[in-house]
């Protein structure tokens, strides 16, 4: 079976729960490659053990590296806990990955409840689930 490769991202107020949430889900995350933006990415791999492959910081491009692999076809999901009560000064950056995950309908979470529920359905990791990938 193919790994999912799936995107990690917390700003910095959601960074704890983003890191709970991983922990608490720590067996699904042994099932997939895991990217991450550079801050996001070493807190995780540093508590938890997971091999993470870092990017940029999200504010240095790494919203966007994470975005190419979108427009690449190579990303299955993002999980992306984004603060909504502090303003961010790359805005743009995270307004453009999260249009790439409408554009070519990748799985996003914003919420860690969300992320409960995409990462424990049954479809998740199911071979037969193949999302629809848009023909432009
Ligand atoms: P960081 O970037 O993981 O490097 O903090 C996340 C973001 O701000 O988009």
């Amino acid at each position: 079976m193919n790994k999912k490769t799936i995107a990690l991202v917390a700003h910095d107020h959601k960074k704890p729960e983003l890191l709970a949430w991983v922990k608490k889900h720590i067996e699904a995350m042994k099932q997939c490659n895991l990217v991450a933006t550079g801050t996001t990415g070493g807190l995780i791999a540093d508590n938890t053990g997971l091999e993470v492959e870092r990017y940029k910081s999200g504010p240095l491009g790494g919203d966007q590296q994470i975005g190419a692999l979108i427009a690449e076809g190579k990303l299955d999901a993002l999980f992306f806990f984004w603060d909504p009560l502090n303003p961010a000064p790359h805005d743009p950056d995270v307004k453009a990955l999260l249009r790439l995950c409408s554009v070519w309908n990748i799985p996003v979470a914003c919420t860690s409840a969300t992320a409960d529920l995409v990462i424990t359905s049954p479809l998740f990791f199911s071979p037969d689930h193949i999302p629809f990938k848009p023909d432009y």
